[in-house]
């Protein structure tokens, strides 16, 4: 099996070595990551340079670019042949709720699954890699899971894992994404030269995290699995849409 690596906090984050390790046992491992920490990129492309392909000296490629990059370049012209299976992560910090929209981590593995590749995107509910390789472990078995049982193809999974030992984690459950309060007010500062700046506020908590959702099977120490779609047309509204287009035509 050929597992393509990525991420979004750039290639020396301590997450990716560990997602690339737990990877290597089950097949032909490639990393492809940022060189800079793109979180909050969600699926940008660069459209206004060039980009640049470095090897770093533990074999890791990595591109001046967004973790959308990495992916694009990776399956459309610098790998020789496509992967059969996509990775990213694992990140510094949860990837839940509306999370998944701004999230670089997820979409690096959207990436691969707007290809139609299998794809997985890995994050450690909380900062710090304290617990980096009990995730790593995690990140391993739900893809032997899928080696073993695999999942109809493609899909997108969202994974979110407590930063716990691993004893303490108490199992794998499907989950729906919850959803957030708004972000928190952006801060502003005076820089040296005394003119403002913007820091943008930190996402808001949750408000919509009642049982079955990320945020609350994470709380309880397990780790949640949420399948990912990409197609964002409000089916629900689809004929009230057309209806208000044809009644205010008059
Ligand atoms: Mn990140």
């Amino acid at each position: 099996m050929r597992i393509l690596v990525s991420n979004d906090d750039g290639y020396l984050s301590p997450g990716l070595t560990a997602l690339a390790e737990a990877m290597r046992p089950l097949g032909e491992v490639t990393v492809v990551a940022p060189e800079q920490n793109s979180s909050g990129a969600s699926n940008s492309l660069t459209l206004n340079r060039p980009l640049t392909i470095s090897r770093a000296e533990n074999g890791f490629t990595f591109i001046n670019g967004t973790p959308s990059d990495c992916v694009h370049i990776a399956l459309t012209g610098l790998l020789d042949q496509m992967p059969d299976l996509i990775v990213s992560g694992i990140n510094n910090g949860q990837n839940m709720g509306d999370d998944t929209i701004y999230s670089g981590t997820v979409a690096a593995a959207m990436e691969g699954y707007l290809f139609g590749i299998p794809a997985m995107a890995f994050s450690l509910r909380d900062h710090g890699f304290e617990h980096v390789d009990a995730a790593a472990d995690i990140a391993r078995e739900v893809v032997q899971r899928h080696i073993a049982r695999p999942m109809p193809a493609p899909f997108l999974l969202n994974v979110n894992i407590p930063n716990l030992p691993r004893e303490q984690i108490k199992g794998i459950v499907g989950t729906r994404l919850g959803k957030r309060h708004p972000s928190e007010p952006v801060i502003r500062m005076t820089n040296p030269r005394g003119d403002p700046i913007y820091w943008i506020g930190a996402a808001g908590a949750a408000r919509e995290g009642g049982p079955g959702t990320d945020f609350h099977a994470t709380a309880a120490g397990y780790v949640s699995v949420t399948p990912l779609q990409v197609d964002l047309t409000h089916l629900e509204q689809l004929d009230a849409v057309g209806q208000w287009l044809e009644a205010s035509a008059k």
